[in-house]
């Protein structure tokens, strides 16, 4: 399958051609359409295929293991999120630090058990706001969550009906 580029910034795309991964949402099937061999590991960041599922290695992984980039790894590659996160408030810059202290507390929690869970950029695009893009679908939501008990305000989470994909929205007035 061709595919089709890098998203335009901030304009996600509303319909993605990957068959429907939201059926199944522990699987993103990014790009690895082909049966993978087990054990397989990534070049890229080192974590390993098994029992039909991505992991972070905590055995021995025999060298002769298949070599693939996992589905997260090809992601970041082609900057192509499966997750946008978007913020918006005057208190964004107001405590950036500890806004961009949370984000990455979350992000090390989820990844440390999920290997394909990560962040791949945080963007701040204007001034009040930053965009926050994932190669999965769950790390916008568990962000933003995180932001709602930290800061209350507004939070909205969509899901691509027809893929794997989810746009998340938080926002305070003040
Ligand atoms: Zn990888």
């Amino acid at each position: 399958m061709k595919h089709p580029g890098p998203v335009p910034e901030g304009t996600p795309r509303k319909r993605r051609r990957f068959g429907r991964a939201q059926d199944n949402p522990s699987t993103d099937s990014y790009k690895l359409k082909k049966k993978l061999h087990e054990p397989t590991r990534c070049p890229s960041c080192g974590c390993i295929y098994v029992d039909g599922r991505w992991r972070w290695p905590h055995e021995e992984i025999s060298t002769l293991a298949h070599k693939e980039t996992c589905p997260a790894c090809h992601r970041i590659e082609d900057n192509y999120p499966a997750g946008v996160l978007t913020m918006r408030s005057p208190l964004l810059s107001a405590h950036r630090n500890e806004v961009l202290a949370l984000v990455r507390n979350v992000e090390k929690a989820e990844r440390g058990e999920h290997c394909q869970n990560r962040i791949m950029a945080i963007e701040e695009p204007e001034k009040g706001a930053l965009v926050v893009t994932t190669t999965d679908i769950h790390l916008p939501q568990r962000i933003g969550e995180a932001m709602h008990r930290a800061y209350h305000g507004n939070l909205e989470t969509h899901y691509d009906e027809d893929s794997y994909f989810v746009r998340v929205e938080w926002q305070r007035e003040k």
